[in-house]
């Protein structure tokens, strides 16, 4: 058997910690990738892997990616993850998640965790039950900031497109700029209500089709088919759905001038950001553009540290700087012809001291 840390993505993490506990069946494993900025934070994935190995890739990859979301957002945090390895049935008990709340507990705050693909708003609020180091949990109050993260990511990649559109078209406004979204479910719902409000013109895709075209409806917008959606010619492809869509047969299919959406991962490899670069597509970072739902559980995290209310305000105030650190970027890779995602992981590294 191979040791993970000789795994290529294996980045120096600080803390890579297995968690058993046979009584309730979890198995668990929690990476903590820097905390140089602050307590490792990113959220817990629940999910069953056919290969164990491919939670440890997760743990691996999603932690250091917290690193790098967390500095280019400008938070006081490091970058965390957490892989529960549900079985074959996903069968998360009460038991299940206190052994893994008190797991986070024992790490003493280096870790703080929150939601991710499998874990609801309500898994969190039973975690909190054991664990202060916990955020993303239902709100209170009217103008308080926390809980469900989406329509804040939401807020944050319509800012982003709208820094896109300035750079790339030199257009101050979204009145008739043609965006096609790709997956319009809590994010890309988000930010295609938000684009509607503009004059902007739109085609959706998503593989529940009757959703889809219910929003689709509401909005006067177009749809396309989820094998189409790549290919429309557009001024903005927007991907809010899966990871790993720009490889090489995804990058031949755009017709767009502009890339900028929420979801995580979205260069197959690394050379896919050069691939986007020299056919002229201007690409917004995942990572960076992305940030607003960790923004937002972050601070609703340090408020409730502090014991005080915590000011949606203040998160929104934060996500719109997310446009000034995409505009950074894009300036740099002009002066430098280096592409925005390798200036954007060389920022971040810089920020946590590598
Ligand atoms: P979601 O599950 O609510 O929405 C994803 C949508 O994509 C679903 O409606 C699904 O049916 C659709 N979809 C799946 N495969 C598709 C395909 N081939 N073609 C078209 N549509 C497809 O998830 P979400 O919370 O909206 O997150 C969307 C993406 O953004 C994910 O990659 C997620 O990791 C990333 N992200 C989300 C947040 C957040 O705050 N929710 C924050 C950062 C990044």
């Amino acid at each position: 058997m191979t040791a993970f840390w000789t795994e290529p993505d294996f980045d120096d993490h600080e803390m890579v910690e297995l968690v058993r506990d046979p009584r309730s069946g979890l198995t668990a494993i929690i990476a903590l990738h820097s905390t140089h900025l602050g307590p490792g934070a990113g959220g817990t994935r629940f999910w069953h892997y056919a290969d164990p190995k491919d939670a440890m890739r997760d743990a691996l990859r999603l932690s250091r990616g917290m690193s790098y979301k967390n500095a280019m957002a400008g938070l006081p945090m490091g970058g965390g993850k957490a892989v529960i390895l549900a079985d074959k049935a996903r069968t998360k008990t009460p038991e299940l998640l206190a052994a893994f709340a008190d797991a986070v507990q024992a790490l003493g705050g280096r870790y703080v965790t929150a939601e991710d693909v499998g874990i609801s708003e309500a898994d969190m609020a039973k975690v909190a039950e054991r664990t202060q180091f916990v955020s993303g949990l239902p709100v209170k109050g009217e103008h308080a900031a926390g809980g469900d993260p989406g329509p804040f990511t939401a807020m944050g990649i319509y800012h982003g497109i709208k820094a896109a559109v300035r750079h790339k078209l030199g257009r101050e406004d979204l009145d008739g700029v043609h965006i096609a979204i790709q997956g319009t479910g809590s994010v890309g719902g988000g930010v295609a209500r938000l684009l509607a409000k503009d004059g902007a013109r739109l085609t959706m895709s998503d593989i529940n089709e009757e959703r889809n075209a219910a929003l689709a409806s509401e909005l006067d917008a177009d749809v396309a088919s989820p094998d189409a959606i790549m290919s429309v010619h557009c001024d903005v492809f927007s991907p809010n759905a899966l990871g790993a869509i720009l490889d090489d047969a995804g990058i031949a299919r755009l017709d767009c001038q502009i890339v900028a959406g929420a979801a995580n991962n979205q260069l197959a490899r690394q050379g896919h950001g050069d691939k986007l670069f020299e056919r002229g597509i201007l690409y917004a970072p995942d990572y960076v553009i992305n940030a607003g739902g960790i923004i937002s559980v972050t601070l609703e995290y340090l408020c409730r540290e502090k014991g005080q209310p915590c000011d949606i305000n203040e998160v929104r105030k934060r996500i719109a700087q997310i446009p000034g650190r995409l505009e950074e970027i894009w300036q740099e890779s002009a002066s430098t012809g280096v592409s925005p995602d390798r200036v954007a992981d060389r920022m971040a590294q810089n920020l946590i001291g590598r």
